[in-house]
This record gives structure tokens, C-alpha cells and sequence, in this order.
């Protein structure tokens, strides 16, 4: 990924936990900042960089604090167990003061969990280049997009052709030494040393010690925000899963379409609207099919072990043709609750600025990462309960007649577009639309049927156990045989 011009000359900033990533053994502290800025500069920022190192100080020998100090690296004190969320507070009270274009570098090994989720989000809204050090990785790294990241120790080492010099380039703001614990500050180290050791910083360490729960400001937030101008006019597109999501009982299909766009509108958002539903289109009725049609909306025919991969490409499909801004709005329990369904829109959302809504049939139990501007209940999005008088009063507009079908059907197992409804049953019912259905099916039906023989032979090593009726053993030889169907394909 390369920045663009802004951004590779704004200024950087580093938030460094030096109990993750410490100084190696006998390395010079003064080479800290000349090695961070050389790996930005081989990757084209040279802005200004500004290092705050973070840890238990009372800890870090003196030559180190003068080296870093030197070199112009703020030292900041926090207690051990509150490094991260103390470090967390500052980046993001920094960011309210420090506007994008702007590059953010974490040297930490806890870039994950609560921090992963809330940056994620902050991220949404407002983005800069973020870059990663650690000398351990973390495991949910899927879903934040980082720039670059180093490993801490290959950062430091030296290269070929011998040591980055001493003395760097850019102009040096004067070191600061910080305590967080007791919000002092000052530029001398023995003043520092001094404070550290005395009665009032242990006291207050001792009375009132920094949070250590990191603090998830985008908690916070409000679910429902007035369109920008921005998005207000750009396209929508909308990814509707109707399992998750189905048309309720005695509703009119045709008025799923005016629905949406009329709680879109009622928020301030005017642009057009392109609906796509997912199903395994056979189980739809056609009464569903012709009224949805008839709306403009279309359909995409998937299979239950693929649909959510499918409306996953779908939308990647969408953004290569529709630049940002425009908003994606997402109808699915799964995809609105799941972070790893999420996770590739999570990731197009911290790198454009699209804005995304969504609409479930249950609130989801934990927020979500996704970073909404609107979230609706499916069925208050539909008026159902409007509905249900409606239909009592057999009061039918006019402008709800059927009319002709205008709808695209997409059936993404063939990859095979068709414009009208007939066609499209036509294609479902044929020889090699049935075969791809029955190939897709065995395929995870049999990859289902080897994950449950994994666990079997797992649980029969644990405990130590041997089959005893012939067929277990052949299931067991089965799964020896055979390899694990890889179940994401
Ligand atoms: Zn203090
Ligand atoms: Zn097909």
C-alpha cells in the first residue's frame, strides 16, 4: 500500500511500550530513533517524528533514559499493568488535537482485543497511515489495516553498510519526561530520578493508580448520524441476506425496496438505491420473486455454505466499481454480529471513506465493528406492525401494481446472469445448474462430515482409545486417508 503525498510528509507520531518492545541488551539508546525514522523514510514519509516511550521508568537504567533523551524521545512513567490503556488514552487524545493527514505508529505486542475493536472504529471515521511494531504478533491482526508492520528486533538491527548516524536530520523538540501516574511533568532527568523516588509519587501510585482498563471511546457513540454532505447524495447499495432477514408473513414484497429508501431518506440520504437480496433462490416463492423484481431489486442465487463468502465478493466487486463516497448497507444477524464475516468490510471502511449502515433482525449482542451511521431492526425498517393495518383495511394503492420485471438474477454458483424470472428458473432447473448446486453441496456436506471424524480421532488420542467396532475403525481409516476439505474455499 503506498500513502499519498500528504500524508508522507505530515507528521508521524510513535507511542511506544518499551516493556513489549525493550532496548536489546547493549544496544545504543540513541540509535532507538534513527532506526525508526530510516524505515519510514525507505517507505517515503519523512515528516517529522515524534516518539513517546512508555513504561515503568523507575526501572530503565539512567544511561538509557539520557540516550533516548538525547535524541530527543519523550520517556513517559506509567505503572506496568497500565501501559496500554494509558498509552491508548493518549493516542487517542491526540488524535482529537491532531487532524489527518497524520501517521500513527504503535510499538506494542498488545495492538488486539478492546484496542483492535475501538481503533478499528475510530479508524473508520477518521483515517491515518497506521504502522505496527511488535516483537510478538498478535492473533487478530485481520482487522485493522496497518500500513506496513516490523518485527521490533529486525527494526533496531543494524544494516549493511554499518549503523544509521547518531545525529538525525529533522529539527528536535526538546525531550520531555512525563509521570502519568501524577500528571508532572519536566525536562531534566534528575528531576525526573528525583520524582520518582519521593512520597508524593509513591503515595499517589499508591491511592490512585491509572485505570488499567482501557477505555473504548467509540463505545459511546451514537448508531444514528445525519448524512454527511459527502454521502448524502452518493450511491447506496444494499446486500440483503433473506434468511437472516426474511420477508415477514402477509407483507407485500413490493414495498421492501420503497421501505428502505424511505428510512434512508429519513435520515438525509437521497442517492440511488441498488438492492441485491441472497438466497438459495429455489426457496423463495414466486410470488416473492415477481413482486421483488418488479421493484428493481435483484437476486442473487447462493448456496447456505457459501452465501455469506458470496455477499462478501459481492460487495469487493461493488467498491471496485464505486469509488468512495457511497454507502454499503448490510441486511444480515451474521454478517452485523460476526467480526470475522465482517472483517473484510471493517478493513474497506478504514481505508475509504464509505459509510455503512446496518439492519438486523436481533441487535447484535456485542456492538459491532463495523462503524455504523445507521442501524435499523429489520422489521421497524419494513413498518411491519404499519403493515399489519394496512392489510386489515384492504386499503391497496394503485402505485403498488405489479409491474414489469425490471430486477437482474445473478445465480453465483454457474456465475450466470439472467435478465428475466423465467430465464432464471429456466437455469435453475437445468442439467448444469443442478450439477454445480450438487457438486457445492457434497463438497461441504462431506467437508462437514470430515471435521466431526477430526474430532473423533482427536478425542480418541486424547483418550487413548482404539475403535473397537468395525465401523469406527473404517471411519477412522476414512479420515486417515482423506485430507481435511478446506472449508473456506
Ligand atoms: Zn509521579
Ligand atoms: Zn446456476
Amino acid at each position: 500500500m503506498s500513502g499519498n503525498d500528504a500524508a508522507e510528509t505530515a507528521k508521524i507520531e510513535v507511542w511506544w511500550d518499551m516493556n513489549d518492545c525493550p532496548i536489546p541488551e547493549g544496544y545504543d539508546a540513541r540509535r532507538v530513533r534513527p532506526s525508526i525514522e530510516r524505515a519510514f523514510r525507505k517507505l517515503g514519509y519523512t515528516g517529522r517524528v515524534s516518539i513517546t516511550a512508555y513504561g515503568d521508568q523507575k526501572k530503565t537504567p539512567c544511561h538509557v533514559l539520557r540516550g533516548l533523551s538525547s535524541t530527543g524521545v519523550a520517556v513517559a512513567h506509567t505503572n506496568s499493568d497500565s501501559t496500554r490503556s494509558v498509552m491508548y488514552r493518549d493516542m487517542v487524545g491526540w488524535r482529537d488535537q491532531n487532524p489527518p493527514p497524520a501517521t500513527m505508529m504503535i510499538i506494542s505486542n498488545q495492538v488486539e482485543g478492546d484496542l483492535t475493536w475501538d481503533l478499528a472504529r475510530l479508524q473508520q471515521r477518521t483515517r491515518y497511515h497506521l504502522f505496527l511494531a511488535y516483537s510478538i504478533k498478535s492473533s487478530d491482526d485481520l482487522l485493522l489495516v496497518c500500513y506496513a508492520n516490523w518485527r521490533w528486533e529486525q527494526l533496531l538491527e543494524e544494516e549493511e553498510g554499518g549503523t544509521p548516524p547518531l545525529v538525525t536530520c529533522g529539527l528536535l523538540s526538546a525531550a520531555m519526561f512525563y509521570c502519568k501516574s501524577c500528571n508532572f511533568d519536566c525536562q531534566s532527568m534528575e528531576k525526573f530520578r528525583k520524582h520518582l523516588s519521593s512520597y508524593k509519587h509513591g503515595l499517589e501510585e499508591a491511592i490512585n493508580p491509572p485505570d488499567t482498563q482501557l477505555l473504548c471511546v467509540t463505545k459511546a457513540w451514537a448508531r444514528t448520524y445525519p448524512a454527511t454532505p459527502q454521502h448524502a447524495t452518493a450511491k447506496i447499495h444494499v446486500l440483503w441476506d433473506m434468511n437472516d432477514c426474511p420477508i415477514p408473513e402477509g407483507y407485500d414484497a413490493r414495498r421492501v425496496r420503497p421501505s428502505i429508501e424511505r428510512a434512508v431518506k429519513e435520515i438525509g440520504y437521497t442517492g440511488p438505491v441498488s438492492i441485491t437480496a441472497f438466497a438459495d433462490q429455489k426457496e423463495t416463492p414466486d410470488h416473492h420473486l415477481l413482486a421483488l423484481s418488479s421493484t428493481r431489486v435483484d437476486f442473487a442465487h447462493t448456496l447456505f455454505w457459501v452465501k455469506y463468502s458470496r455477499m462478501i465478493t459481492e460487495f469487493e466487486e461493488w467498491t471496485e466499481d464505486n469509488p468512495a463516497p457511497a454507502t454499503i448497507m448490510i441486511i444480515s444477524d451474521e454478517v452485523a454480529s460476526s467480526q470475522y464475516l465482517s472483517s473484510l468490510i471493517c478493513r474497506k471502511l478504514q481505508e475509504s471513506n464509505y459509510n455503512c449502515f446496518l439492519a438486523y433482525s436481533v441487535r447484535p449482542f456485542e456492538m459491532p465493528i463495523l462503524l455504523t451511521s445507521a442501524e435499523w431492526l429489520w422489521d421497524s425498517l419494513l413498518s411491519v406492525s404499519e403493515t399489519k393495518r394496512h392489510l386489515l383495511h384492504k386499503c391497496c394503492s394503485g402505485s403498488e401494481s405489479v409491474v414489469e420485471s425490471s430486477g437482474m438474477f445473478y445465480c453465483l454458483l454457474c456465475i450466470c446472469d439472467c435478465e428475466s424470472l423465467d430465464d432464471f428458473k429456466k437455469h435453475l432447473s437445468s442439467k448444469e445448474h443442478i450439477h454445480e448446486d450438487n457438486i457445492m453441496n457434497s463438497h461441504f456436506q462431506s467437508a462437514h462430515r470430515q471435521r466431526r471424524l477430526y474430532k473423533i480421532s482427536n478425542y480418541h488420542d486424547e483418550a487413548r482409545y482404539s475403535p473397537k467396532t468395525k465401523r469406527m475403525r473404517e471411519d477412522n481409516n476414512d479420515f486417515l486417508n482423506t485430507k481435511v476439505v478446506n472449508l473456506y474455499t
